[in-house]
Protein backbone atom coordinates (compact mmCIF):
# COMPACT_ATOMS: atom_id res chain seq x y z
CA UNK A 1 0.00 0.00 0.00
CA UNK A 2 2.83 2.73 0.95
CA UNK A 3 4.74 1.89 -2.52
CA UNK A 4 0.87 2.96 -4.49
CA UNK A 5 1.05 6.09 -2.88
CA UNK A 6 4.46 7.24 -3.48
CA UNK A 7 4.00 5.81 -6.77
CA UNK A 8 0.92 8.03 -7.36
CA UNK A 9 2.46 10.94 -5.72
CA UNK A 10 4.86 10.71 -8.89
CA UNK A 11 2.64 10.68 -11.45
CA UNK A 12 1.20 13.63 -9.49
CA UNK A 13 4.26 15.29 -10.06
CA UNK A 14 4.57 14.30 -13.58
CA UNK A 15 1.41 15.65 -14.56
CA UNK A 16 1.77 18.81 -12.89
CA UNK A 17 4.86 19.09 -14.58
CA UNK A 18 3.40 18.37 -18.22
CA UNK A 19 0.21 20.79 -17.49
CA UNK A 20 3.07 23.52 -16.37
CA UNK A 21 4.84 23.02 -19.45
CA UNK A 22 1.68 23.17 -22.04
CA UNK A 23 0.72 26.67 -20.17
CA UNK A 24 3.93 27.83 -20.13
CA UNK A 25 4.62 27.20 -23.69
CA UNK A 26 1.54 28.51 -25.31
CA UNK A 27 2.62 32.32 -24.58
CA UNK A 28 5.65 32.17 -26.09
CA UNK A 29 4.00 30.26 -29.15
CA UNK A 30 0.98 32.50 -29.83
CA UNK A 31 3.25 35.63 -29.99
CA UNK A 32 5.25 34.42 -32.47
CA UNK A 33 2.08 33.00 -34.15
CA UNK A 34 0.67 36.30 -34.36
CA UNK A 35 4.16 38.23 -35.36
CA UNK A 36 4.59 35.62 -38.48
CA UNK A 37 0.84 36.60 -39.33
CA UNK A 38 1.98 40.06 -39.53
CA UNK A 39 5.14 39.29 -41.63
CA UNK A 40 2.66 38.16 -44.20
CA UNK A 41 1.69 41.88 -45.27
CA UNK A 42 4.64 42.69 -48.20
CA UNK A 43 4.50 46.42 -47.82
CA UNK A 44 6.21 45.95 -43.95
CA UNK A 45 8.46 48.42 -43.52
CA UNK A 46 12.27 47.00 -43.34
CA UNK A 47 12.25 47.98 -39.25
CA UNK A 48 9.17 46.62 -38.82
CA UNK A 49 10.03 43.09 -40.45
CA UNK A 50 13.63 43.10 -38.52
CA UNK A 51 11.27 43.93 -35.02
CA UNK A 52 9.28 41.12 -35.92
CA UNK A 53 11.54 38.60 -36.66
CA UNK A 54 13.78 38.82 -33.67
CA UNK A 55 10.75 38.95 -31.11
CA UNK A 56 9.52 35.92 -33.23
CA UNK A 57 13.38 34.40 -32.70
CA UNK A 58 13.42 35.32 -28.99
CA UNK A 59 10.00 34.21 -28.37
CA UNK A 60 10.58 30.59 -29.70
CA UNK A 61 13.74 30.51 -27.72
CA UNK A 62 12.26 31.18 -24.76
CA UNK A 63 9.60 28.08 -25.25
CA UNK A 64 12.62 26.15 -25.57
CA UNK A 65 14.44 27.52 -22.53
CA UNK A 66 10.83 27.14 -20.94
CA UNK A 67 10.96 23.48 -22.17
CA UNK A 68 14.67 22.60 -21.54
CA UNK A 69 14.26 24.09 -17.92
CA UNK A 70 11.31 21.69 -17.05
CA UNK A 71 12.96 18.79 -18.32
CA UNK A 72 15.77 19.23 -15.88
CA UNK A 73 13.52 18.02 -13.15
CA UNK A 74 11.80 15.44 -15.48
CA UNK A 75 14.50 14.01 -17.08
CA UNK A 76 17.42 14.34 -14.22
CA UNK A 77 20.39 11.84 -15.64
CA UNK A 78 19.61 12.44 -19.38
CA UNK A 79 23.49 13.32 -21.02
CA UNK A 80 27.16 12.09 -20.15
CA UNK A 81 29.63 14.27 -18.29
CA UNK A 82 32.36 15.91 -20.61
CA UNK A 83 35.19 18.09 -20.34
CA UNK A 84 33.68 21.41 -20.42
CA UNK A 85 35.46 24.65 -21.74
CA UNK A 86 34.24 27.51 -19.45
CA UNK A 87 35.15 30.43 -21.77
CA UNK A 88 33.79 28.65 -25.03
CA UNK A 89 30.39 28.13 -22.93
CA UNK A 90 30.15 31.68 -22.04
CA UNK A 91 30.61 33.01 -25.75
CA UNK A 92 27.88 30.77 -26.92
CA UNK A 93 25.50 32.30 -24.54
CA UNK A 94 26.71 35.76 -25.21
CA UNK A 95 26.13 35.56 -28.83
CA UNK A 96 22.88 33.76 -28.61
CA UNK A 97 21.54 36.34 -26.17
CA UNK A 98 23.28 39.19 -28.12
CA UNK A 99 20.46 40.60 -30.05
CA UNK A 100 18.38 40.95 -27.27
CA UNK A 101 20.95 42.62 -25.42
CA UNK A 102 21.12 44.88 -28.24
CA UNK A 103 17.00 45.48 -28.26
CA UNK A 104 17.24 46.42 -24.73
CA UNK A 105 20.54 48.48 -25.22
CA UNK A 106 22.27 46.16 -22.83
CA UNK A 107 25.93 46.70 -23.27
CA UNK A 108 28.08 43.12 -22.67
CA UNK A 109 31.69 43.68 -21.50
CA UNK A 110 33.63 40.56 -20.74
CA UNK A 111 36.85 39.94 -19.47
CA UNK A 112 37.17 35.91 -20.03
CA UNK A 113 40.66 33.61 -18.96
CA UNK A 114 40.96 30.76 -21.85
CA UNK A 115 41.95 27.08 -20.84
CA UNK A 116 39.83 26.61 -17.79
CA UNK A 117 37.88 23.14 -18.00
CA UNK A 118 35.34 22.16 -15.80
CA UNK A 119 33.16 18.60 -15.68
CA UNK A 120 29.52 18.38 -16.07
CA UNK A 121 27.19 17.91 -18.63
CA UNK A 122 27.08 20.83 -21.55
CA UNK A 123 23.92 21.28 -22.37
CA UNK A 124 23.33 22.17 -19.05
CA UNK A 125 26.00 24.33 -18.01
CA UNK A 126 24.83 26.09 -21.03
CA UNK A 127 21.09 26.26 -19.87
CA UNK A 128 22.44 27.81 -16.71
CA UNK A 129 24.85 30.60 -17.94
CA UNK A 130 22.28 31.53 -20.39
CA UNK A 131 19.62 31.54 -17.81
CA UNK A 132 21.69 33.94 -15.29
CA UNK A 133 22.30 36.13 -18.53
CA UNK A 134 18.80 36.56 -19.67
CA UNK A 135 17.69 37.44 -16.27
CA UNK A 136 20.45 40.28 -16.20
CA UNK A 137 19.20 41.42 -19.58
CA UNK A 138 15.80 41.47 -18.37
CA UNK A 139 16.16 43.65 -15.16
CA UNK A 140 17.77 46.17 -17.53
CA UNK A 141 14.96 46.90 -19.89
CA UNK A 142 15.98 50.52 -20.06
CA UNK A 143 19.55 49.31 -21.33
CA UNK A 144 22.57 49.11 -18.88
CA UNK A 145 25.90 46.70 -18.67
CA UNK A 146 26.15 42.81 -18.04
CA UNK A 147 29.76 42.34 -17.41
CA UNK A 148 30.75 39.03 -17.39
CA UNK A 149 34.21 37.38 -16.49
CA UNK A 150 35.79 33.84 -15.42
CA UNK A 151 39.69 33.83 -13.77
CA UNK A 152 41.00 30.95 -11.77
CA UNK A 153 41.13 30.68 -8.11
CA UNK A 154 43.53 29.76 -5.71
CA UNK A 155 41.96 26.55 -4.69
CA UNK A 156 41.94 24.96 -7.96
CA UNK A 157 38.60 26.34 -8.81
CA UNK A 158 36.85 28.54 -11.11
CA UNK A 159 34.67 31.60 -10.87
CA UNK A 160 32.47 33.25 -13.32
CA UNK A 161 30.68 36.46 -12.27
CA UNK A 162 27.63 37.56 -14.23
CA UNK A 163 27.04 41.50 -13.23
CA UNK A 164 24.05 43.49 -14.12
CA UNK A 165 23.71 47.20 -13.46
CA UNK A 166 19.63 46.95 -13.40
CA UNK A 167 16.71 46.40 -10.73
CA UNK A 168 18.18 44.52 -8.15
CA UNK A 169 16.17 42.89 -5.24
CA UNK A 170 14.88 43.87 -2.43
CA UNK A 171 16.13 41.66 0.81
CA UNK A 172 12.62 39.77 0.66
CA UNK A 173 13.12 39.12 -3.16
CA UNK A 174 16.68 37.86 -2.79
CA UNK A 175 15.19 35.41 0.10
CA UNK A 176 13.23 33.43 -2.50
CA UNK A 177 15.53 33.19 -5.14
CA UNK A 178 15.22 29.81 -6.44
CA UNK A 179 11.87 29.02 -5.32
CA UNK A 180 9.88 27.26 -7.60
CA UNK A 181 7.68 29.40 -9.17
CA UNK A 182 9.09 32.56 -7.56
CA UNK A 183 8.88 35.50 -10.35
CA UNK A 184 8.65 39.22 -10.80
CA UNK A 185 8.05 39.03 -14.02
CA UNK A 186 3.95 37.97 -13.93
CA UNK A 187 3.02 35.97 -17.51
CA UNK A 188 6.68 36.43 -18.94
CA UNK A 189 8.28 34.77 -16.15
CA UNK A 190 8.79 30.64 -14.63
CA UNK A 191 10.44 30.93 -11.62
CA UNK A 192 12.75 28.11 -12.67
CA UNK A 193 15.49 29.53 -14.20
CA UNK A 194 17.29 30.59 -10.89
CA UNK A 195 15.68 26.65 -9.65
CA UNK A 196 17.79 25.25 -12.64
CA UNK A 197 21.03 27.24 -12.21
CA UNK A 198 21.40 26.30 -8.50
CA UNK A 199 20.48 22.58 -9.17
CA UNK A 200 22.77 22.06 -12.09
CA UNK A 201 25.80 23.73 -10.23
CA UNK A 202 25.49 22.00 -7.07
CA UNK A 203 25.43 18.49 -9.22
CA UNK A 204 28.51 20.29 -10.86
CA UNK A 205 29.88 20.30 -7.40
CA UNK A 206 30.06 24.02 -7.43
CA UNK A 207 28.38 27.12 -5.55
CA UNK A 208 26.37 30.28 -6.65
CA UNK A 209 26.38 33.33 -4.08
CA UNK A 210 24.35 36.14 -5.33
CA UNK A 211 24.56 40.01 -3.90
CA UNK A 212 22.26 42.21 -4.89
CA UNK A 213 20.99 45.60 -3.97
CA UNK A 214 17.46 47.61 -5.38
CA UNK A 215 17.86 49.67 -8.45
CA UNK A 216 22.15 49.25 -8.64
CA UNK A 217 22.27 45.84 -9.99
CA UNK A 218 22.95 42.02 -9.01
CA UNK A 219 25.66 40.23 -9.18
CA UNK A 220 25.92 36.06 -9.38
CA UNK A 221 29.58 34.32 -8.50
CA UNK A 222 29.67 30.97 -9.48
CA UNK A 223 32.62 29.13 -8.18
CA UNK A 224 33.32 25.74 -10.11
CA UNK A 225 36.20 22.56 -9.35
CA UNK A 226 38.57 22.72 -11.91
CA UNK A 227 39.25 20.01 -14.15
CA UNK A 228 42.96 19.08 -13.34
CA UNK A 229 43.66 15.79 -15.15
CA UNK A 230 42.78 18.28 -18.42
CA UNK A 231 44.85 20.88 -17.07
CA UNK A 232 48.28 19.20 -17.02
CA UNK A 233 47.46 17.59 -20.13
CA UNK A 234 47.29 21.19 -22.12
P1 LIG B 1 11.95 34.16 -14.19
O1 LIG B 1 13.11 34.82 -14.88
O2 LIG B 1 11.16 33.27 -15.09
O3 LIG B 1 11.09 35.14 -13.44
P2 LIG B 1 14.01 33.06 -12.49
O4 LIG B 1 14.04 31.87 -11.62
O5 LIG B 1 15.00 33.12 -13.59
O6 LIG B 1 12.52 33.16 -13.07
O7 LIG B 1 14.15 34.35 -11.60
C1 LIG B 1 13.25 34.52 -10.51
C2 LIG B 1 13.14 35.97 -10.11
O8 LIG B 1 14.36 36.43 -9.51
C3 LIG B 1 12.88 36.95 -11.25
O9 LIG B 1 11.51 37.02 -11.59
C4 LIG B 1 13.41 38.25 -10.64
O10 LIG B 1 12.44 38.82 -9.80
C5 LIG B 1 14.56 37.79 -9.78
N1 LIG B 1 15.86 37.95 -10.47
C6 LIG B 1 16.63 36.98 -10.99
N2 LIG B 1 17.76 37.49 -11.53
C7 LIG B 1 17.71 38.82 -11.34
C8 LIG B 1 18.56 39.92 -11.69
N3 LIG B 1 19.72 39.75 -12.35
N4 LIG B 1 18.17 41.18 -11.32
C9 LIG B 1 17.00 41.37 -10.66
N5 LIG B 1 16.14 40.38 -10.32
C10 LIG B 1 16.48 39.12 -10.66
MG1 LIG C 1 14.78 33.85 -15.65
Amino acid sequence: LHNAVIKSDKIEVVSHLAASVSHEVRNPLTVTRGFLQMLKDPSIEEEKRLYYLNTAIYELDRAETIIKDYLTFAKPQSETTSTICVQNEIEKALELVLPYANHFSVKIKKDLMTGLNVIGESSKFHQCILNIIKNGIEAMPNGGDLIISCREMANNYASITIKDTGCGMSAQQLAKLGEPYFSTKAEKGTGLGMMVVNKIIHDMGGTVEVKSKLNEGTQFKITLPLNDIEKRET
